[in-house]
């Protein structure tokens, strides 16, 4: 006799209940079990990856260094990884190495698979979280632990008539596991953000034709993707230490940093040499790394941003028609994600790719045909890739009913205004930690594996601090939460990316809360803020 699949299952008990497989999860998982606690992951993939198990578009590689772009809490690891292929790994390549870290750290036996938090619910006569799944689980933990990475809620229902659309609509960070074929159809893609540059460069030369929907343009540096040898990969093992050590103390978790000295300090023409320098470095330097100032300086900014703009329109100096739409205007360099490119804008020069100004006609809704503009015109398409991006940051979290103390809702406080503790954990919410979540770099202004790793081991610390000292309870007070997010908002507020509007911002999703998503201190002292309250004996946060 077969089981009962609606029978309901009974409530399991743990110590800490890990959600996500991606970089920030697989990290967790293993540092929390080697502390002896009873860790359930969950993850919704069917397999371990985050990022690089959904987004499998075509093109879709990293924009940081493969070799910092990797795991340090585990030298074993790292020594045991074949290390890799090229400077800017590709997501097959990526999400191979993520698949050996998993089996090399015994972490896969530690997940529930094609599993999806639904709510999770804390319980203040316990101190402990009940979470449930949508397979029914029911589990009562002590932390709860979101590692659900700050891209991974994508914006998928976005135009009006979507479901009515004939041909295939294919959305980026849900890019089917089976081969998609292109070649000779007629594709439309919506979103010109670092996924859609990356699609876009990569299906043009197969496609039988694309339009391509701009609305806003963004700068772009070309990426520079030597392969490694087998001399490099020695070197960068040799390096483990010094480079464990090096992205830690960058602005930027990167292994480069702003070295260049004050902008106001030097001449137009010494400023230029350095954008020259880290333009032909072909990696994100160019922007992390030239002068901190663009960030603050109109002036700053404005000649960053015409320095790229002159090198965009010298390659499209054929077609001074496409400026307007693809080159930016309406704000500065770096004041939006820098995608890295590899023949983005020559794509536009083949006479079968149109660019298509939202300025000027926007997306009003999809039909069976295709898209239709607000000129009245039908755009027919094959295939349609949404490149829409994601709610970042926040979005991951408020999918999931969470509620802490006397019930309150995450979902509903951060409707109103999204707030933090380091983006580590929420006044309110006690035992509940957070990885890649907003105030902290590593909701976007850092190489991503330095700041979750950051971010994990810190929670794994807390967390032995507190079973070391008999401590069952954490919680930031509201006064230590008013104190970050005052700190976090008197530099945002004085940068430009508070007067632009991207999903730095939030403004790419309807109603969010406008707050700079990430801290814009810099990694280094960031690290440092998280380091004193370890040292401080956790001063500011309640504890019993
Ligand atoms: P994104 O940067 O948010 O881009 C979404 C795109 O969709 C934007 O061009 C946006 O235009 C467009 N869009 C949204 N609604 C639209 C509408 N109604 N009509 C026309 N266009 C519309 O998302 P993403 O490209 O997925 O990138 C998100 C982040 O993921 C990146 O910034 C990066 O941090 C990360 N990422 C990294 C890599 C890498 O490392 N290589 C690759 C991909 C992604 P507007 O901007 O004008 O709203």
């Amino acid at each position: 006799m077969s089981a009962n699949p609606t029978a309901a299952k009974a409530t399991q008990t743990c110590d800490a209940v890990v959600v996500g497989a991606g970089v920030a999860g697989l990290a967790e998982t293993y540092q929390l079990r080697k502390k002896g606690l009873k860790v359930q992951g969950i993850e919704a993939g069917s397999d371990v990856g985050g990022t690089w198990y959904w987004n499998r578009y075509p093109g879709c590689r990293f924009d940081s260094q493969t070799e910092i772009y990797q795991f340090w809490f585990s030298q074993e690891l790292h020594d045991a990884w074949e290390g890799p292929r090229e400077r800017f790994g590709a997501q097959p390549d990526n999400e191979r190495w993520l698949q050996f870290a998993a089996n090399f750290l015994d972490l896969k036996p530690n997940y529930k698979f094609d599993t999806r938090v639904e709510s999770a619910h804390y319980d203040e006569s316990t101190g402990r979280w009940l979470v449930t799944t949508d397979k029914g689980d029911k589990i009562d933990t002590q932390f709860f632990v979101s590692c659900t990475g700050m891209l991974s809620a994508p914006m998928t229902d976005l135009f009006k008539g979507q479901k009515t659309f004939k041909g295939q609509l294919l959305t980026t960070a849900r890019w089917p596991r089976e081969k998609v074929d292109l070649a000779g159809k007629k594709v439309g893609v919506v979103g010109v953000g670092a996924t859609g540059i990356q699609v876009i460069q990569t299906i043009a030369p197969v496609v039988g034709s694309m339009e391509v929907f701009v609305l806003n343009p963004n700068y772009i540096t070309p990426m520079r993707n030597p392969k490694y040898n087998d001399a490099d990969r020695a070197e960068f093992k040799k390096r483990f230490a010094e480079t464990q050590k090096q992205v830690n103390s960058t602005y930027a978790g990167f292994d480069y940093d702003f070295t260049n000295g004050k902008w106001h300090d030097q001449t137009p023409e010494e400023r230029h040499k350095v954008y020259e320098r880290l333009w032909a470095d072909g990696s994100l330097s160019l922007w992390l790394a030239a002068y901190t100032e663009i960030f603050f300086f109109k002036e700053a900014s404005e000649e960053i941003s015409a320095f790229v703009r002159g090198k965009m329109q010298e390659r499209l100096k054929s077609r001074p028609d496409l400026w307007e739409t693809l080159i930016p205007s309406n704000h500065g360099f770096g004041i939006h994600r820098v995608p890295l490119e590899s023949g983005y804008l020559e794509a536009f020069l083949q006479p079968n790719v149109t660019a298509v100004n939202c300025h000027k006609t926007g997306i009003t809704e999809i039909v069976p045909e295709g898209v239709k503009t607000s000129d009245g015109k039908v755009h027919e398409f094959d295939v349609l890739i949404l490149a829409t991006g994601f709610d970042a940051g926040s979005g991951a979290l408020t999918r999931m009913d969470i509620r802490g103390r006397d019930g309150r809702s995450l979902k509903e406080e951060w409707g109103k205004d999204i707030r933090t503790t380091l983006g580590l954990q929420v006044h309110g919410y006690p035992n509940l930690f957070t990885t890649g979540a907003p105030l902290a770099p590593a909701a976007a202004l850092c190489n991503m594996t330095t700041c979750l790793q950051q971010q994990a081991g810190w929670i794994a610390d807390t967390i032995g601090y507190m079973r070391d000292k008999g401590l069952k309870v954490i919680e930031p007070t509201k006064e230590t939460e008013d104190a970050w997010v005052e700190h976090h908002d008197g530099i945002s507020n004085s940068s430009l990316f508070a007067k632009s509007n991207s999903w730095y911002m939030g403004s790419n999703v309807p109603g969010k809360p406008r707050r700079l998503l990430s801290y814009p201190g810099g990694v280094h002292t960031y690290k440092k803020a998280c380091e004193d309250i370890k040292e401080s004996g956790y001063k500011g946060f309640a504890l019993s």
